[in-house]
């Protein structure tokens, strides 16, 4: 692998779903030769401290409700379409029919909002909700194999872009500087964000869950229950033979990630409430797995900020805090926080189109 030392003009630090989505979106510009990705772990990598590895995946309403994860969502939306619909095999992300149910606390603005991009989406009518449940919408969604479509953009990156990767920790965000013709640094740590010197955010928080991989290739719809203090859900995972996944929990500031018998008899039994192909036969459980969301109160962070290197002014961009949408939201965040630094890009495009004496 290549030093961090050696031409960067853009580091990006992580390559989680964050870090790997920040670089296809720089790639796609055509920066992918000046891009170096910096990570402790990289796609392949199993880790408590690597969370995009252990993700559901889908895409859902669980996501927050202010302005920015509705517009994230929305771009996600678009971006993993486009993947599902022409290249689902290669990127793991697949159409797939969904229904989500609320108890109680029925995000309406959300709704609303979603309810104008989301394909077939149509909202239950009472006679069709389940006993418990106040309100449950219907819609074609996506689902995503997270450990293999983490591995289809690394590969991509490479390959297609020539992005590098060096696997390195660092011991601070400033060593990100190590070249001095870094111009661009984004901050794609995760949870790491809130330990990492130069960083350490107080927000950030781990949110726990537990999941459990299964055998069901009948298991075709994904469904999502939203309790008040319960969330449980059933996956179908594209791309994996008929596997799905079963969930889940959502613990905040919880940060273990043991897994438990009794969570997974828990799962078990709210999956078979919840959904007629996870009852008519008794899923085989592949593998019980728990994950750390990286949360941060008020939301993401994705932001242009400043740093001083050796006394230097540098540009950082920050880009953490997903929570539990990295995968739904996080091409959105990466086209908002590339799009922080266009005037430093101008200027790495004329360095790269000036040749060289
Ligand atoms: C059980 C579970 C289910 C989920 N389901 C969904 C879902 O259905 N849909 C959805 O959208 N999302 C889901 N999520 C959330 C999603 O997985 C996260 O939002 C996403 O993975 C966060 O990605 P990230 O890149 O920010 O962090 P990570 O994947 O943790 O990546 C962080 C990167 O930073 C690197 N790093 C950190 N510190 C350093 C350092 N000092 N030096 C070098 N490198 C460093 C790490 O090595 C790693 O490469 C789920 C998560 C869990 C746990």
């Amino acid at each position: 692998m290549a030093s961090l030392s050696s031409n960067d003009s853009i580091v990006i630090v992580g390559a989680g779903i964050i870090g790997l989505n920040v670089a296809l979106v720089l790639a796609e510009k055509g920066y992918g030769q000046s891009i170096t990705v910096v990570a402790e772990y990289f796609p392949g990598d199993t880790s408590t401290y690597y969370t995009s590895p252990w993700a559901g995946c889908n895409f859902s309403a669980i996501s927050g409700t202010d302005i920015n994860a509705l517009r994230w969502d929305r771009m996600g939306y678009a971006h993993l379409s486009k993947l599902a619909t022409h290249h689902p095999e290669e990127s793991y992300v697949q159409w797939t029919p969904s229904t989500e149910l609320w108890d109680e606390d029925i995000p309406r603005d959300k709704i609303q909002h979603m309810s104008e991009y989301l394909k077939d989406f149509r909202v239950l009518s009472d006679a069709e909700l389940p006993r418990g449940v106040k309100f449950a919408v219907s819609f074609t969604t996506l689902t995503v194999n997270a450990p293999k479509h983490i591995k289809y953009l690394y590969r991509r990156l490479q390959d297609q872009f020539g992005v590098r990767f060096v696997r390195q920790r660092l011991p601070s965000i400033q060593a990100a500087y190590a070249s001095p013709s870094t111009k661009i640094v984004f901050n794609c740590t995760g949870l790491g964000s809130g330990t990492l010197p130069g960083v350490e955010d107080p927000k950030c928080y781990p949110t726990r869950g537990q999941v459990l991989l299964v055998k069901g290739p009948h298991i075709q719809t994904n469904m999502m229950r939203h309790g008040v203090d319960y969330e449980t859900y059933v996956i179908p995972r594209p791309g994996s033979n008929g596997n799905a996944i079963l969930g889940g929990y959502m613990q905040k500031g919880v940060n273990d990630g043991s897994t438990y018998d009794s969570e997974t008899k828990s799962i078990l039994a709210r999956t078979r409430d919840l959904s007629s192909e996870v009852s008519q036969q008794e899923p085989e459980v592949l593998a019980v797995v728990a994950g750390l969301r990286p949360s941060r109160e008020g939301g993401a962070r994705v932001e242009r900020d400043e740093i001083l290197v050796g006394g230097q002014k540098r540009i950082l961009v920050h880009n953490y805090g997903a929570g539990g949408t990295g995968f739904q939201a996080g091409y959105g965040m990466a086209l908002e926080s590339v799009a922080t630094v266009e005037d430093m890009l101008r200027d790495i495009r004329d360095s790269i189109a000036r040749p060289r004496l």
